[in-house]
C-alpha cells in the first residue's frame, strides 16, 4: 500500500459514487470530454486488441470506453465504493473486457513492470500528494515503445478562474471543493518529470470548453485543462 494518496480525495469522489454515471449529475464534465480523450489517444496508438490500464479510472468512464473499443482493459483507482460502481455498470452494460482493481500505481508497477501497451492517468495527478511518483509509475507500467496519456490542470490564474470560480461557484458545473489550485500542474514540469523517467513528449493540446455552446473541444490553448501523450524510450 503507498501512502501517495489524500484519504480526504479518495472519500470526497467515493462519496459520489453512486452518481458516477448519471451524465448530468457531478461528473457531467468528464462524460462529455471523454469521447475527445478516446480521439486524443487513438491518434497515437492503435489500441483494439491492445492491453491498457486506466489509473485513477473513477467510475470507469475512459476504461469501460476503451473496453468497448476492443481494448484489454484494467481500470485501478483506492476508492473501493468507485471499483464496485465501475464493475456493476460493466456488468449491466455487458461489457466483459474490463477488470477493476483497487491497487496503487506503485504498487500495482512492482508487481506488473513493462506489461501495459499503453497507460491513461486522466484528472488524477492533481488530486495526489506526489505526482511524480504517479507519472514514475505509469513509466514502469507500460512496455518500451508503449504511450503513457496524462490530462490535468494547469496552474495559471485563467485556470483558478475558470476551473474553479467559474466551473465550481459560477456555472456549477463541478461539486465545490472539487480542485485545489496549488496542487495544478504546468504543462512543462509535467514534461520534465515525465522526460526524468524515460517518456518523451509526443503531443500536448488544450481541452477547451466554450460556455456559449457548452462544448468542449481539443484546442490550442492549454492554459485551463489539457492532454498530453508521452512516449516510453526503448
Ligand atoms: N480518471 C477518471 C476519474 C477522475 S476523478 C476520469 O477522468 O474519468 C479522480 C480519481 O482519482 C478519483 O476516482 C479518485 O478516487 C482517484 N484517486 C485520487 N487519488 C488517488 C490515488 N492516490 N491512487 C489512485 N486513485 C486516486
Amino acid at each position: 500500500m503507498t501512502d501517495n494518496v489524500h484519504a480526504h480525495e479518495i472519500h470526497k469522489f467515493g462519496s459520489m459514487a453512486e452518481r458516477w454515471w448519471d451524465k448530468q449529475g457531478e461528473f457531467k464534465t468528464l462524460h462529455a470530454v471523454n469521447p475527445l480523450r478516446l480521439q486524443f489517444i487513438q491518434q497515437f496508438t492503435e489500441i483494439s486488441n491492445k492491453r491498457g490500464v486506466d489509473v485513477g479510472c473513477g467510475g470507469g468512464i475512459l476504461t469501460e470506453a476503451l473496453a468497448q473499443h476492443g481494448v484489454d482493459a484494467l481500470g485501478i483507482d483506492l476508492s473501493g465504493d468507485l471499483i464496485d460502481v465501475a464493475e456493476l455498470h460493466a456488468l449491466e452494460m455487458g461489457v466483459s473486457t474490463v477488470n477493476y482493481q483497487k491497487i496503487s500505481v506503485e504498487k500495482l508497477a512492482e508487481e506488473q513492470p513493462e506489461s501495459f501497451d499503453f497507460v491513461t492517468c486522466m484528472e488524477m495527478l492533481e488530486h495526489v500528494p506526489d505526482a511524480g511518483s504517479i507519472i514514475s509509475a505509469c513509466a514502469k507500467l507500460v512496455k518500451p515503445d508503449g504511450m503513457v496519456f496524462f490530462s490535468t490542470l494547469n496552474r495559471k490564474p485563467k485556470a483558478f478562474l475558470l476551473a474553479i470560480v467559474a466551473a465550481e461557484y459560477v456555472l456549477q458545473m463541478l461539486p465545490k471543493g472539487t480542485h485545489e489550485f496549488k496542487t495544478f500542474i504546468k504543462p512543462h514540469e509535467l514534461s520534465k518529470t515525465a522526460r526524468s523517467v524515460g517518456l518523451e513528449l509526443q503531443s500536448m493540446i488544450g481541452i477547451e470548453y466554450n460556455p456559449i455552446t457548452q462544448r468542449f473541444s481539443l484546442g490550442k490553448d492549454v492554459d485551463v485543462n489539457y492532454i498530453a501523450a508521452f512516449k516510453k524510450q526503448a
